[in-house]
């Protein structure tokens, strides 16, 4: 492969979801909005919420759901909240 055609390779748009919401779709619509809802409210600690979507099986590391609190994802920049 030459150099023209590297260059001209252009890798297709990503569609890729971040692991917290590859977990987050596995959930109802419901407590995905309460979920998106607890990270909005400044007066739910961010380990509150860690600790408890942990619980019910997010594989996520607590500085993930920080990033996705601040609006930080590179990957899915919370594309997929509900308001
Ligand atoms: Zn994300």
């Amino acid at each position: 492969m030459n150099l023209e055609e590297l260059l001209n390779t252009v890798p297709g748009p990503r569609h890729k979801q971040c692991k917290l919401n590859v977990w987050l779709a596995t959930l109802s619509e419901d407590d995905r909005n309460a979920f998106w809802k607890a990270m909005d409210n400044e007066d739910i600690p961010l380990r509150h919420i860690w600790k408890t979507i942990q619980a019910i099986g997010c594989p996520n590391q607590e500085s993930s759901v920080r990033s996705h609190r601040r609006g930080d994802c590179k990957t899915c920049e919370r594309k997929n909240t509900n308001g």
